[in-house]
């Protein structure tokens, strides 16, 4: 609290940097960091957040000083942990500060005008006859009289609308006779619970390796201390119940919690393990809550009355007092990335948070980011393992369809595009589907630009200077690097070995209708964003196939995350190359994750699981390693890799992305490359500016799109290169927007 009658103030509107403002008598020691204020900005008013007392400005500033209006609330809505991670955020993510602080916010706190007030909940009445009512007494209300009677009959509790169905204006002769003493009333909140079929038991025993890293991670949350930690377990190994054993201590202290995942609707049994172990202390942050669910939830946890915030990337703004740790669940996960506005990275994010929260930090997957990986190595973080399955359950064995060898083949009585699947895989599927088990089918078809891949050999075409595949442009029938712009004529024959290229591009909907076909008795379901388009669509697929009201589900990556099956015990990958081509450095290892991940769901209950792949590429690393189950082997070529060609995690990036009219757009993109190749520091400091080159996608949506890639040692290396650019934007044309995309994950 500050006496100071001046006040540093960020204002929730795209502004760069701080404001100064004059703080009124009535506010003096009034206002703390985090409150939020109204004032006065251009002709009218806006949100704005007090961050600070301010000296007092020069003589000149002095005169124009406009005063704060008003403080929003009693308690300030941010807390001085959230102020200062956001403060973090925008400086890295070159945000405004003042928009980065109300986006943090829920809605109904994001206005100039949202004044403190509690979220409306939606409740439940239920009445209750009181014991020994006297019936007869109501002679003479005989509306009243029937609705008790009918209250007694049901056993004299119910719902007040059940009530209310039967007897008509049994609401208003509730009232009445709870008025009179015949009758109570009480409300229930509402509450959203767990999908049936998704709840589970607490585990009897831990195993040894979860007992280990238990305790490892208990002890560190003991200390009280920043501890970031790799939790690093197999697919099938547990590491949901040690994140849950971890927040159990956590809570036994008092302390916090604070769990991140990909997806909720993609992760229901997580969602239902945690509530039915802690029950109301659990509140879920997620993107299908309706604005007042999101508000009350954000004020149970700022308020203390919810301990454990478990949510999607933005539940790293959550309002979680006292922390005593930060989950990260799959945390190589790009949808942990927030592709607009302030670009952050919930998993990066976490670590920061629980470096000024003081507490522990647990990043768990089956398969680290490199960069995690990296962080681990060199022992900036600990790291916990579990190498073995639950119940010593094995590992499923992987096998190889090549389909250089075993060519799908056309039916008969089939004369349309050929199939995708070979013959071994339909008779792994029949087999499976025979014994009553389940299968997963997995194609991953997200991929925009069709690529080469040729038919002998397996090679696709990349570009020679940046590791990439190069992207197939049918309309200029060119190959091009989408890094640094190169392109090259389309080769009739595979320049390595003369043999016929092929056109890679199938999706999940033409595979469906092929497994249907296959398999009529089968009861077949599709996982995509076509096919899930909202929440409840989703999480009901995914509990009835895990009532096993379902045999088979064909699906993109969604099928791959953390999904416990138990009926499942073959898994199929229908094209292992589908994502190696993208031309974005990553795809080795995104395509080694959710191979590895995918294959994870296979043999997770009592049977023993199989997973098939069809691969023309069984070489290359991502899909060799995956078939011997090799992370180890994965990630020491691809980090070789990554170090040779100097791509993170041993260099630091910054995309812009120049979007707009044709017209002016590619012009926009060489004036950007100017402004940084002027402003460069001398190449010693190992900065290097690649593009500008059109977009992989050059067009979405009708706007033209280049890219430019800034590739360093440090982003302090960067800064002024970056400041530079910041400075000249406002010369660019309204009809184009350069976005600065620090840390980027989508390379497309
Ligand atoms: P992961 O996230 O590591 O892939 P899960 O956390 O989903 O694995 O656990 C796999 C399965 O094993 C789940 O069904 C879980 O309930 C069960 N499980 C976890 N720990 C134990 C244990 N100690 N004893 C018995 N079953 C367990
Ligand atoms: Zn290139």
């Amino acid at each position: 609290m500050s006496d100071s009658p001046y006040a540093f103030v960020a204002v929730g509107r795209p502004v760069r940097g701080e404001f100064t403002y004059r703080v009124p008598e009535a506010l003096r020691g009034v206002l703390l960091p985090g409150h939020r204020i109204k004032v006065p900005f251009g002709r009218g008013t806006a949100l704005g957040f007090y961050l600070a007392p301010a000296p007092e400005p020069s003589a000149e500033v002095l005169g124009k000083l406009r005063p704060i209006v008003e403080v929003l609330e009693k308690e300030p809505a941010l807390s001085a942990d959230i102020v200062e991670l956001v403060r973090f955020a925008a400086a890295h993510y070159r945000y405004p500060l003042g928009e980065a602080l109300r986006a943090t916010l829920p809605p109904g706190m994001t206005k100039a005008d949202d004044a403190e007030r509690d979220a409306k909940v939606d409740l439940l009445w239920w009445a209750s006859a009181v014991p020994g009512a006297a019936v007869d007494s109501l002679a003479r209300a005989p509306a009243q009289h029937a609705t008790l009677s009918y209250l007694l009959a049901v056993g004299g509790r119910a719902l007040v609308t059940e009530v209310a169905h039967a007897i008509p204006g049994a609401k208003e002769n509730l009232k009445k006779l709870a008025a009179r003493g015949f009758v109570t009333l009480e409300s229930q909140e509402i509450v959203k619970g767990v999908h049936a079929g998704l709840e589970q038991e607490r585990p009897r025993a831990l195993t040894p390796e979860q007992e280990v890293a238990v305790a490892k991670l208990c002890a560190a949350v003991d200390t009280r201390a920043f501890a970031p930690h790799l939790l690093h377990g197999v697919t099938g190994s547990g590491k949901t119940e040690v994140y849950l054993r971890v927040v159990e201590h956590a809570r036994s202290l008092g302390l916090g919690a604070l769990v991140i995942v990909p997806e909720i609707a993609l992760t229901p049994q997580l969602v239902g393990r945690f509530q039915s172990r802690f029950g109301g202390e659990v509140a879920l942050l997620h993107s299908a809550l309706k604005d007042r669910e999101r508000l009350r939830a954000w004020q149970q946890l700022r308020r203390g009355e919810k301990r454990i915030a478990v949510g999607v990337r933005s539940a790293i703004w959550a309002p979680v007092p006292d922390l005593g740790v930060v989950v990260v669940d799959e945390e190589h996960d790009p949808s942990f990335k927030q592709e607009e506005k302030l670009r952050y990275h919930a998993r990066d994010l976490a670590v920061v948070r629980g470096q000024r929260a003081k507490c522990l930090v647990v990043l768990g997957s089956a398969t680290p980011s490199l960069e995690t990986l990296e962080n681990a190595r060199k022992g900036r973080y600990e790291t916990c393992t579990l190498e073995h399955r639950v119940d010593d359950r094995p590992m499923p064995t992987v096998a190889l369809v090549d389909l250089r060898v075993e060519r799908p083949r056309t039916q008969e009585n089939h004369n349309t595009e050929p199939p995708v699947l070979s013959a071994s895989m339909r008779e792994a599927i029949a087999g499976t589907l025979d014994r009553g088990q389940q299968v997963i089918l997995f194609l991953n078809r997200r991929g925009h630009a069709t690529f080469l891949t040729c038919e002998v050999c397996g090679e696709s075409r990349r570009c020679t200077e940046c590791d990439v595949c190069l992207t197939h442009h049918l309309s200029s029938r060119r190959l091009q690097c989408h890094y640094c712009g190169r392109t090259e004529p389309v080769p009739d024959v595979c320049p390595a070995c003369q043999g016929p290229l092929l056109k890679l591009g199938v999706g999940t909907e033409r595979l469906e209708a092929e497994v249907a076909d296959a398999f009529p008795h089968a009861r077949v379901a599709r996982l995509d964003r076509d096919a899930a388009t909202n929440a409840e669509t989703l999480t009901d697929l995914l509990a009835r196939f895990a009532r096993r009201e379902l045999d088979v589900l064909v699906g993109t990556q969604m099928v791959a995350k953390g999904h416990d099956f138990p009926g499942v015990t073959l898994v199929c990958v229908v094209l292992a190359d589908a994502s190696l081509a993208l031309p974005d450095f990553r795809a080795a290892e995104r395509t080694f994750h959710l191979l590895t991940q995918v294959a994870g769901r296979a043999g997770r209950g009592k049977d023993a699981g199989r997973v098939l792949v069809q691969s023309y590429n069984p070489e290359v690393p991502s899909v060799a390693c995956m078939l011997r189950n090799d992370y180890a082997g994965f990630s020491a070529g691809e980090l070789a890799r990554r170090k040779s060609l100097a791509w993170p995690p041993y260099t630091r990036l910054v995309a812009l992305r120049i979007e707009g009219d044709e017209r002016h757009t590619a012009r926009v993109a060489q004036q950007v490359g100017k402004v940084m190749a002027r402003h460069l520091p001398p190449s010693s400091h190992g900065v290097r500016l690649l593009g500008p080159a059109p977009a992989p996608i050059t067009r979405i949506k009708g706007k033209t799109r280049w890219q430019l890639v800034l590739k360093g040692p440090s982003h302090a290396a960067m800064a002024r290169v970056l400041d530079a650019v910041e400075a000249w934007l406002p010369e660019v044309p309204s009809s184009v927007k350069v976005v600065i995309d620090v840390d980027p994950v989508a390379m497309l």
